[in-house]
């Protein structure tokens, strides 16, 4: 496996794209996010206004145009992102995996054509993995990308659950290139695939919470990709390659936890101090205490796990396992801690005049998305072993 790029930052610049992170948060995102999350509303003027910051390039090399941000950097922004709205950090998230793949894996011509593009957003999408029958056993996938002379491949199948879909325009997209191989792996590969013709997006799919954000049915009828369009120019080489840009997904799902975990928290210790029952403020109830004790030592372990995984990425080291646990935990803190939120603040938890019911229906996604945590258990098991074998 080819390990992440090493990154380092300046303390004031860091600073310095963080403030304009609040400032684009305080002023585009939350005044809006509760009425477009109701609306289930795609959010075109936060998308421009993310492209103005640099974010849609966050992790790409300056090299490329990209801000060149270690992952330490963007797993704060992601988490102040989340804090205020976890589908805008959706966005940006696919997309830079799609750009890891290119940038650790891409022949030199392919990061030339398209790392600037990603990076300023006038490319942007995701990544294609997910089909109609498999998600975490991938090795299943049916998409077929048939080779055609030189010129290219002729790709048909359909994929699913793909985030930024509808509104982006290029994909890292998983197919088989060869359905004889064993291990299945060997047969895989994975293209730069930009919409054209035979390339479709079925339909919009209806989400629990997510909203605001597309995820759609895509399906592939003769759709033509150039040979040059093969990351990294050899076949058999794409589950590896997109598992790899994974990692940094799943310090991505770990920071979207941190943020809304915190987010329920703070709400709680606001509304425990403001409602008052049998004549004290709740927060002097013990139950209440638990909760908020409970809550508190969640969000903080978990944010020193994406921390821990995000030094681990940033110096260049396989982190597998470390971004593992992170996404592990902190996404299991973002449910539980939603969920105590809505216990604390009672009937008005459950209204959407208050942000806590929304958090409880975005934080689900985050024990499935880049690979469930079922899987994650399984990632650091076998990574505890192969560590440290006797
Ligand atoms: C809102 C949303 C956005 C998404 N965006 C994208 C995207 O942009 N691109 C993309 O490619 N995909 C995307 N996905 C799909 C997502 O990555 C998959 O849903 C996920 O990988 C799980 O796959 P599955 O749903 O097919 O579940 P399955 O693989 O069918 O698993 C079902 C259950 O079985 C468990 N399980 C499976 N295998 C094992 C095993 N070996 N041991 C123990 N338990 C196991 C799983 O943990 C799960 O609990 C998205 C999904 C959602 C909901």
């Amino acid at each position: 496996m080819t390990n992440p790029p090493i990154r380092t930052i300046e303390p004031e610049d860091e600073r310095a794209i963080l403030d304009a992170v609040e400032r684009f948060i305080e002023r585009d995102v939350k005044p809006k996010a509760s009425a477009l999350d109701h609306a289930d509303e795609y959010p075109h003027e936060m998308v421009e206004r993310m492209k103005e910051i640099g974010l849609f390039g966050a992790t790409i090399g300056t090299e490329y145009g990209g801000l060149g941000l270690p992952a330490t950097t963007y797993a704060k922004i992601v988490e102040r992102l989340s804090y205020a709205w976890m589908s805008v950090s959706g966005i940006v998230n696919s997309h830079l995996i799609m750009a890891a793949a290119v940038e650790r894996f891409g022949t030199e011509e392919q990061k030339k054509k398209y790392l600037p593009r990603f990076a300023t957003g006038e490319l942007r999408g995701g990544v294609a993995l997910t089909e109609p029958d498999c998600g975490t056993d991938l090795q299943a996938i049916r998409t077929v990308a048939k080779r055609e002379g030189n010129q290219g491949y002729v790709v048909n199948g359909a994929k699913m659950w793909i985030t930024n879909s509808y509104y982006g325009n290029c994909f890292a997209l998983l197919t088989k290139t060869d359905l004889t191989t064993t291990p299945a792996h060997r047969g895989m590969s994975l293209f730069i695939a930009e919409k054209g013709e035979g390339f479709k997006v079925n339909r919009k799919l209806k989400k629990l919470g997510y909203h605001g954000i597309d995820t759609c049915e895509l399906v592939f009828e003769d759709y033509r990709v150039p040979a040059e369009n093969l990351i990294g120019g050899t076949e058999g080489r794409g589950l590896q390659q997109i598992l790899s840009g994974l990692e940094l997904g799943r310090i991505n799902i770990a920071a979207r936890g941190v943020g809304i975990a915190s987010a329920a928290l703070d709400e709680s210790v606001r509304y425990a101090q403001l409602r008052k029952t049998f004549g004290k403020p709740i927060h002097e109830h013990q139950a209440i205490q638990l909760k908020l004790a409970d809550m508190a030592t969640r969000a903080q372990a978990a944010r020193l796990l994406t921390r821990d995984a995000a030094e681990a990425y940033t110096r260049g080291e396989r982190c597998d396992m470390e971004a593992g646990m992170a996404k592990l935990f902190a996404s299991e803190a973002a449910i539980e801690n939603s969920l105590d939120a809505m216990r604390v603040h009672g009937a008005y938890g459950y209204s959407q005049e208050f942000p806590i019911e929304r958090m409880y229906r975005d934080a689900p996604l985050l024990a499935i998305g880049e690979g469930t945590n079922e899987l994650q258990r399984i990632i650091i098991a076998r990574q505890l072993i192969e560590r440290n074998r006797i």
